[in-house]
């Protein structure tokens, strides 16, 4: 048995995510994780929402709640969604963890032991009246390009000039508005990357077998320029880890927390922790660390290509730095973007479908079928409502759901509720079963390498086989002149539903339940021998009619839909 830890690109707490966030990691990641789960592997499959930073910070106070309250708040939100649409984490955890501020902390010990920390002294704007330094978002003022007269102090929302906050004329606070504002020496501490350059470049280059989105990309990262630059690890804010050297204070450093980009991906181990600290699970480190029990696991994370940086160097420099035996990753699968319907979603204009908004309007396959089967993998691809109707209804509507509805009902008008016994398979038969067992090798090969179009497609084609044997075998005319021979085939028809729902599960697994439980079975086994699991529902076994699978979505909803979600007009 293989065991695969499965990581996806953990949220931001700030609001709810719309359908290009989901495709871009979560969704393909359980996709991988529902795939490993059924060939029997053993699955650690982690996420979590990635709370601190001054973003989280701006949206509570927006919010008019506590950050604490409000990141507690918001990850329930964003759990339950997860939940609706069946992403099967083993563990959804948190970033504002007990857990991840104890290891972040231990992370910058043993990096700061390891001399890959140095001290940084800066200036930075500081508010008497707020009695704390203010991060650039928090200061705004009148743009010295334009005249804009909220400009903020990181760049001009009215003339997109990227700024810094000395740059603005009469800056005053955004929590207090006090114009009271100076320029003071505070001190911090930087990851020495540049050290950890040759380290980095010798790890990326012996991944032979990685998607070029991600190697070009990190390449681009630790040369480009003038190379990959050392990295600020700390913040003067209140929300976030505390900086600590391990267990112990660490001087000068009072008062300020770990930059959220440093503690997010530690969350990833954290998350295993807090997995079985909730009483899920009963050893961590045997996915974690390769002195263990991790030097068999292979891991595997999911992410958009905006966070593949993070994930190919920050991460690893950290990893590595520390000197201890941490697992680090195997495979990075990236994803380019999801644009909506000739354009970008847009969170600030709602514009696009967001992911609460998709379950309300339909369930969670139909959506992960679409996603799944449309996923940017060589490049951005495009949610237009026609692809979404025209998938739906043709693929799991006339396809699918069609199969199941014919193959059941003839079978209950003229053989009743059972399996039919009688007659034997023909060169018909055999020659579907050939087709299907060249298919579903495939479809395994294309799953193991997590090429999710063309894992989709191939479904789709044992889908679309089946729908063809009906048509040729025609049991509505066998019947007539030789039933046995109709039983036969019904038989045989009636296992591929089974067979179509154990498939078909890591893609639309509500449906493949209620398939399941309409053919009365809990036999999941996947088919390494297609002729036996074709034979696995026996004559005289039980069935009942499933309701339609899919329904098919009308031209009156579809424009009813593209019109609620197109966005406010500026
Ligand atoms: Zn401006």
């Amino acid at each position: 048995m293989a065991r695969h830890l499965i990581t996806s690109a953990i949220p931001y707490i700030n609001g709810i995510k719309h359908l290009g966030n989901l495709v871009g990691s979560q969704l393909p990641a359980d996709l991988f994780a529902r795939y490993q789960r059924a060939r029997g592997n053993e699955v650690l499959f982690l996420c979590a929402t990635d709370e601190h930073g001054t973003p989280a910070e701006l949206a509570a106070a927006k919010a008019g709640k506590p950050v604490a309250d409000y990141c507690a708040e918001m990850w329930a939100v964003q759990a339950e969604i997860a939940d609706g649409f069946r992403l099967s984490f083993d563990h959804f955890g948190r970033s504002s963890s007990d857990q991840n501020k104890k290891l972040t902390q231990h992370f910058a010990g043993r990096l700061a032991d390891a001399g890959l920390i140095r001290e940084v002294e800066e200036t930075q704007i500081y508010s008497k009246a707020d009695g704390r330094f203010l991060p650039d978002r928090y200061i705004e003022g009148t743009c010295p390009n334009c005249g804009y007269e909220s400009a903020r102090g990181d760049q001009c929302d009215n003339c997109t000039k990227q700024l810094d906050p000395t740059d603005l004329i009469n800056p005053y606070s955004t929590i207090s508005g006090s114009t009271d504002l100076e320029e003071r020496a505070t001190k911090h501490l930087y990851l020495r990357q540049t050290a950890m350059r040759g380290k980095l470049q010798e790890w990326i280059d012996s991944k032979t077998d990685w998607p070029i989105l991600t190697t070009s990309i990190a390449n681009k990262w630790l040369n480009d320029g003038d190379g990959l630059q050392d990295r600020g690890i700390t913040r003067d804010l209140d929300w976030g880890v505390p900086v600590k050297k391990g267990d112990e204070d660490w001087p000068g450093m009072e008062g300020k927390v770990f930059y959220v980009w440093f503690d997010a991906p530690i969350e990833y181990i954290a998350c295993s922790q807090e997995w079985v600290d909730a009483g899920k699970g009963d050893d961590w480190q045997r996915w974690w660390r390769t002195d263990k029990g991790a030097e068999d696991v292979t891991y595997t994370q999911f992410m958009g290509k905006d966070n593949v940086p993070f994930h190919t160097l920050s991460f690893p420099a950290t990893i590595l730095g520390s000197g201890e035996p941490w697992k680090l990753v195997d495979y990075i699968k990236s994803f380019n973007y999801l644009n909506y319907d000739g354009g970008q979603f847009s969170t600030s204009r709602g514009r696009g479908v967001f992911m609460d908004q998709a379950l309300e309007i339909l369930p969670a396959d139909y959506w992960r079928w679409w996603l799944l089967s449309h996923a940017p993998e060589s490049s951005d691809s495009e949610f237009t409502w026609e692809n979404f109707q025209a998938s739906v209804n043709k693929d799991l509507a006339d396809v699918l759901g069609n199969f199941v509805s014919r193959v059941t009902k003839f079978c209950r008008s003229k053989f009743g509720e059972v399996v039919p016994e009688g007659g034997a398979l023909g060169e018909t038969e055999q020659a579907l079963i050939a087709e299907l067992t060249t298919r579903i090798r495939a479809y395994e090969d294309h799953m193991a390498a997590m090429e999710v179009r063309k894992s989709a497609q191939e479904l789709r084609a044992i889908w679309v086989a089946g729908n063809e044997y009906l048509q040729s075998a025609a049991p509505w005319s066998t019947f007539k002149e030789d039933p046995e021979k109709a039983a036969a085939q019904i038989r045989l028809a009636l296992n591929l539903i089974r067979l179509y729902a154990v498939l078909s599960s890591p893609f639309i697994p509500d449906a493949s339940d209620t398939l399941m439980a309409a053919m009365q079975t809990d036999d999941w086994g996947w088919p390494d021998d297609v002729a036996g699991a074709l034979e696995a529902l026996k004559p005289g076994h039980a069935f009942t009619v499933p309701d339609v699978t899919f329904r098919k979505i009308t031209d009156d909803e579809r424009e009813d839909w593209q019109n609620r979600f197109a966005g406010k007009r500026d």
